[in-house]
């Protein structure tokens, strides 16, 4: 065993190459082992097969989707749209390699040493890792799991990676079938939707639960759903997926109705999007004590487990399972560590964002959470349909719906769904960390036009002096 190192992180996804950069900058001997063998692992599910090569797709597909069907309208007449998702997968690729390599040039820069091969708790202060068939232990005053998770499936629908995939296979398609279902239509599975639609296919999204995007305020899901619609993407909500023939060609999908009944549906291809389980196995966490509860390692505000000196952060460490969670948390470790943490997390102002068209994003508490809570509450709701930049970019589905304590006006929770609403949740997080009222929130003069000017007008409404409508 060589030096002891202040902190090892195994994982470098955003939360632990996150944590391993903000640890070594408060002078932390820093380590961060990494299993991955794409692009080395760094950067996790996110920089490599989830948030940014999705969202390089859907940028492609906004594309696609707006020359073929607002083009002409806006005067940009195609001659002919031609797809090519290959190539559109090659440039998802090369911004998540651009990516990776930024991440091991900040480790470099900030002297995290990075270890290659599969990361676990030996004993207390010894982490075993495993490379080659090798086996090297490292020192170290504190571990810091940071191994994130991986797609679920259920039984019958075992991916295959030709007839049935999941996300990882989705984002490198190199062929696109005619038909595809989607099965669970959290923001993964209406982020393809999207995608594939907008590249030709003819999409499928199954739910098992009432709405598309079942856990935002239900008249998200609905608003969704009437947009997808129109695209001609169908959802099938209310309905569970049964069975799968992958002998049959096409295959043949059964499906149990809202009512209890079934159909049998034909399809191409079959991607599974119905979630995601934290990796905790092989980590030694039974063997030394470390508590797991409902199959995530147990955290308390400081990430810190049950044990001494053993922390987790990001999708091992529990809900929400976003990468600006675990980027967080492992700020919030490393300080801790350090000794000069000020706030433990709370989770209570996260924002949640599915990038789909139109996208759809949240934060805070939804009006019956926030009955729950004891609040007496007002709402507003401004719709984007006579929204000027909304019209102007093509893109008027959708609406913003503010939540307000009615007593003291502070903002609680605000649920939009619409044109780059991506972007206008951050204005309300910063609203609620500071604490503010609906009528701060509509004394600042907001730009015009733009689309933050919907909060403000959200605001106007539960204030009940609605300007534009
Ligand atoms: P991960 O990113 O999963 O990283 C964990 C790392 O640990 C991996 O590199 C893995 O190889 C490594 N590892 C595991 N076990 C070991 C071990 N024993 N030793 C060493 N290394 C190990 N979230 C958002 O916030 N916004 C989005 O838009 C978004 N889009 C998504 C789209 C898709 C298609 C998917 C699948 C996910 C998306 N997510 C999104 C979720 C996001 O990717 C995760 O929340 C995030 O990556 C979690 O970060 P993490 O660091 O905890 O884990």
């Amino acid at each position: 065993m060589s030096e002891t190192y202040d902190v090892v992180v195994v994982g470098a996804g955003p939360a632990g190459y996150v944590c391993a950069i903000r640890a070594a900058q408060l002078g932390l001997r820093t380590a961060c082992v990494e299993s991955g063998s794409y692009e080395g692992g760094l950067g996790g599910t996110c920089l490599n097969w989830g948030c940014i090569p999705a969202k390089a797709l859907l940028e492609s597909a906004a594309l696609a989707h707006n020359l073929q069907h607002h083009g002409a309208r806006m005067g940009v007449k195609p001659v002919e749209v031609e797809y090519d998702f290959p190539a559109a997968v090659k440039r998802s690729r090369m911004i998540t390699r651009k990516l990776t390599a930024g991440v091991k040039y900040l480790l470099g820069k900030n002297k995290v040493d990075i270890v290659q091969g599969r990361g676990r708790l030996a004993g207390a202060g010894r982490v075993a890792v495993e490379s080659d068939g090798e086996t090297r232990e490292i020192a170290t005053r504190n571990v810091i799991f940071a191994t994130g998770s991986v797609m679920k499936t259920f039984p019958g629908f075992e991916l295959d990676g030709e007839k049935v995939i999941g996300s990882r296979e989705a984002l490198g398609l190199q062929e696109l079938p005619a038909k595809m279902a989607i099965v669970g239509a959290g923001f993964v599975g209406v982020e393809f939707a999207d995608v594939f639609n907008a590249f030709g296919v003819d999409v499928t999204l199954i739910e098992a639960l009432d709405t598309l995007v079942p856990f935002e305020d239900p008249e998200i899901g609905k608003a969704l759903e009437r947009s997808f619609r129109k695209r001609g993407i169908r959802s099938l909500t209310n309905t569970r997926v049964r069975q799968l023939d992958r002998e049959a060609s096409p295959m043949v999908l059964t499906l149990v109705n809202p009512d209890g009944s079934e159909t049998a549906e034909e399809t191409d291809l079959v991607l599974m999007a119905v979630g995601r389980r934290p990796v905790t196995e092989n980590l030694g966490l039974e063997k030394n004590g470390v508590a797991v509860e409902d199959g995530f390692i147990r955290i308390d505000g400081w990430c810190r487990t049950n044990q001494p000196g053993v922390y987790a952060i990001g999708d091992v460490a529990g809900q929400p399972m976003l990468a600006h969670v675990g980027s967080h948390e492992g700020i919030v470790a490393a300080e801790h560590i350090a000794g000069v943490a000020k706030h433990p997390m709370t989770y209570g102002n996260i924002p949640s964002v599915g990038y789909c068209h139109p996208e759809v994003a949240s934060i805070g508490m939804s009006a019956a959470q926030a009955e729950e809570a004891g609040h007496e509450v007002v709402t507003g709701k401004y719709p984007l349909g006579a929204h000027g930049r909304a019209l102007t970019a093509e893109s008027a589905d959708g609406f913003v719906k503010i939540v307000a304590d009615a007593k003291y006006g502070e903002v609680l929770g605000v649920h939009m769904i619409g044109h780059n609403v991506s972007e206008l949740v951050a204005e309300v997080g910063m609203a609620r960390e500071l604490e503010a009222t609906l009528d701060e929130l509509v004394r600042h003069a907001h730009a015009h036009p733009s689309m933050a000017e919907a909060v403000m007008e959200a605001a106007f409404a539960a204030l009940g002096r609605s300007i534009h409508m």
